[in-house]
């Protein structure tokens, strides 16, 4: 029963869309409804199987096994084993054209789910605590849709479900980065890529910019090396605990007096760890912390000025130091292109009032990757009940994606693959002429 009333609100969701910003052909629209209501009750039973049995950062074997037993059941081409965990299917149009691509991710984090749903987390403290649970449900039910509508297709459709977006674990490589390695976007070339994130808003919105809408993360590890001495004579040594005190303090003013203050940065340190005991001066400190910014001026200036505070500081006092600065994600860049002749189909889908611009965020998406190779067009998903107060947010022991978001998520990549295609390859002017 629950389910029923919640399908009969997600038509309403859906029902909304003014259909003459679409590309492709009302008949073909209708098509694409149908087939959605066909594959909902399969897609939304697959979603759950994924929230219940999450995996870790390139541990995604059951998940892949799903993903990849799936796509094959419907006929598509598809490589299992891509950067470790990846599956890509290639579903081939029944017109010759461009290739376009979908991504998904398909890990979990180390998070112990706090929900009471019926589905909630089989694996003790590995939760979908980001949404990439209703991503890998959303491409497959697009594939699901899309190989139904197959002979409308003026081109191909690469799947891509990817392993590690939240990191790989220490000392492996993973995620979109080996992803393009291993040449998820050759074969046929990807032409555009189009990927979305579960947002805590309300079902039936979404949000795009473009540019850098993302931000770069970073990380670093900054070591600081005093001189031990007895807690009552400390001029007998060099204090790494008032030098850390000292370089945390300083490295605050890198972002406030440093940075252009139009150009959003952040830097934080989120752990500290030194010192022996009360009445001992600290020989030793390691800080951790992660930067995170938009521009590239400041992606190559906060190292450099980190490790000049840090250096600074500690030689002032008679210790020394070590940086060791790791560039990550850069930031997730919007295509201006691509997104000023997609936006149409956000619209079409979705309705005017419902697709709305977000400023960049600075939290940090490995879709970027494939963003700085091919033009690439990412968005957020709506993903909270209407009436209801407050989403909990990402990375929280109670998120929780309304699953409704799902049939409305899979109109929309479809719509957007389909008119990608379409708008390549423009109908052949009338021979016959107006
Ligand atoms: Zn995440
Ligand atoms: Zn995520």
């Amino acid at each position: 029963m629950r389910n029923r009333t919640a399908f009969a609100v997600c038509l309403g969701f859906l029902a909304l869309a003014p259909l003459g910003l679409l590309a492709v052909d009302e008949k073909t629209s209708r098509r694409i409804d149908q087939e959605i209501e066909k594959a909902r009750p399969e897609i939304i039973k697959i979603r759950r199987f994924i929230h219940m049995n999450p995996e870790l950062s390139n541990r995604e074997y059951e998940t892949a096994k799903l993903v990849a037993s799936k796509l094959m059941s419907l006929g598509l081409e598809v490589k299992t084993g891509v950067a470790r965990t990846g599956v890509v299917a290639l579903l081939r149009g029944g017109q010759p054209g461009p290739t376009v691509a979908i991504r998904a991710d398909m890990d979990a984090l180390p998070i112990q789910e706090a929900t009471s749903v019926p589905f909630k987390s089989l694996n003790p403290g590995v939760m979908h605590a980001c949404g990439h649970d209703v991503h890998t449900s959303v491409a497959l039910g697009a594939a699901m849709v899309l190989v139904n509508v197959k002979d409308r297709i003026k081109g191909n459709i690469k799947f891509i479900f990817q392993p590690a977006e939240e990191g790989a674990p220490q000392g492996e490589e993973g995620g979109a980065e080996l992803m393009i390695r291993e040449g998820v976007l050759e074969n046929p070339t990807v032409g555009a890529i189009f990927g979305f994130h579960v947002w805590p808003e309300n079902i039936g919105q979404a949000y795009f910019s473009t540019g850098n809408i993302m931000a770069g993360a970073d990380s670093f590890e900054i070591q600081i090396k005093g001189r031990s001495a007895h807690g009552a004579r400390p001029h007998e040594g060099v204090d790494a605990i008032v030098l850390a005190a000292e370089v945390i303090t300083s490295l605050q003013s890198v972002i406030s007096r440093t940075v252009d203050p139009t150009d959003p940065a952040v830097l934080t340190v989120g752990k500290i760890a030194g010192g022996t005991r009360s009445n001992i001066i600290a020989e030793k400190v390691t800080l951790e912390g992660t930067v995170r910014a938009l521009s590239d001026i400041n992606r190559k200036k906060i190292p450099q000025l980190i490790e000049s505070v840090v250096k600074g500081i500690t030689q002032a006092f008679g210790g020394t130091s070590s940086l060791d600065y790791r560039q990550s994600n850069p930031p997730v860049f919007n295509h201006p292109e691509l997104g000023e002749t997609m936006l149409p189909t956000l619209v079409g889908v979705l309705g005017k009032d419902k697709v709305l611009p977000l400023p960049p965020q600075m939290v940090a998406e490995d879709f970027s990757y494939y963003a700085q190779k091919i033009p690439g067009f990412f968005f957020f998903l709506g993903v909270k009940a209407p009436g209801q107060a407050a989403a909990a947010p990402l990375h929280n022991p109670n998120f929780l994606p309304d699953e409704r978001s799902i049939p409305v998520g899979i109109k929309l990549m479809c719509h957007l693959a389909l008119d990608a295609l379409e708008k390549q390859n423009p109908p052949e002017a009338d021979p016959s002429g107006p």
